[in-house]
Protein backbone atom coordinates (compact mmCIF):
# COMPACT_ATOMS: atom_id res chain seq x y z
CA UNK A 1 0.00 0.00 0.00
CA UNK A 2 1.67 3.29 -0.99
CA UNK A 3 1.84 6.14 1.85
CA UNK A 4 2.18 8.51 -0.53
CA UNK A 5 0.15 10.08 -3.59
CA UNK A 6 2.87 11.16 -6.09
CA UNK A 7 0.56 13.86 -7.06
CA UNK A 8 -2.06 15.78 -5.42
CA UNK A 9 -5.54 15.66 -6.45
CA UNK A 10 -6.34 18.13 -9.45
CA UNK A 11 -7.65 20.96 -9.01
CA UNK A 12 -9.05 23.41 -11.19
CA UNK A 13 -7.52 27.05 -10.93
CA UNK A 14 -10.44 30.37 -11.08
CA UNK A 15 -9.49 33.81 -11.41
CA UNK A 16 -11.05 34.94 -8.35
CA UNK A 17 -12.36 38.25 -8.02
CA UNK A 18 -11.86 40.28 -4.86
CA UNK A 19 -11.29 36.97 -3.02
CA UNK A 20 -9.79 38.95 0.19
CA UNK A 21 -6.17 39.68 -0.84
CA UNK A 22 -4.88 41.98 -3.51
CA UNK A 23 -2.85 40.11 -6.08
CA UNK A 24 -2.25 43.23 -8.49
CA UNK A 25 0.47 44.07 -10.70
CA UNK A 26 0.41 48.11 -9.79
CA UNK A 27 -2.34 48.13 -6.79
CA UNK A 28 -3.78 51.72 -5.76
CA UNK A 29 -3.40 51.08 -1.93
CA UNK A 30 -5.37 53.37 0.43
CA UNK A 31 -6.22 53.07 3.77
CA UNK A 32 -9.21 54.47 5.76
CA UNK A 33 -9.21 56.22 8.78
CA UNK A 34 -11.09 59.34 10.28
CA UNK A 35 -13.20 59.44 7.81
CA UNK A 36 -11.01 59.53 4.89
CA UNK A 37 -9.21 57.55 2.96
CA UNK A 38 -5.22 58.07 2.33
CA UNK A 39 -2.94 57.01 -0.43
CA UNK A 40 -0.29 54.33 0.71
CA UNK A 41 2.24 52.47 -1.66
CA UNK A 42 3.92 49.04 -0.71
CA UNK A 43 7.14 48.95 0.87
CA UNK A 44 9.68 46.65 1.83
CA UNK A 45 9.58 47.01 5.40
CA UNK A 46 6.54 46.82 7.62
CA UNK A 47 5.89 50.04 9.62
CA UNK A 48 4.03 50.27 12.92
CA UNK A 49 0.68 51.92 11.26
CA UNK A 50 0.22 49.06 8.65
CA UNK A 51 -0.18 46.59 11.58
CA UNK A 52 -3.07 48.80 12.91
CA UNK A 53 -4.67 49.51 9.87
CA UNK A 54 -6.28 47.65 6.96
CA UNK A 55 -5.50 48.64 3.73
CA UNK A 56 -7.40 47.82 0.78
CA UNK A 57 -6.68 48.11 -3.10
CA UNK A 58 -9.10 50.24 -5.37
CA UNK A 59 -8.47 48.22 -8.43
CA UNK A 60 -9.52 44.94 -7.11
CA UNK A 61 -10.98 45.88 -3.89
CA UNK A 62 -9.67 43.36 -1.63
CA UNK A 63 -7.47 43.69 1.43
CA UNK A 64 -3.79 44.14 0.65
CA UNK A 65 -1.56 42.34 3.31
CA UNK A 66 1.82 42.97 2.36
CA UNK A 67 3.50 46.00 4.19
CA UNK A 68 3.04 49.53 3.17
CA UNK A 69 3.39 53.60 4.28
CA UNK A 70 1.65 55.93 3.79
CA UNK A 71 2.23 57.47 0.17
CA UNK A 72 5.21 60.77 0.95
CA UNK A 73 3.39 62.97 -1.76
CA UNK A 74 0.54 62.93 1.08
ZN1 LIG B 1 -5.55 44.86 -6.01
Amino acid sequence: MEDHLVFPPATKRRRRKAAGECDCAEPRLVVAGRGAQYPTEPTKEMSPIAALRTVVCRVCGASYKLPWRLAPSF
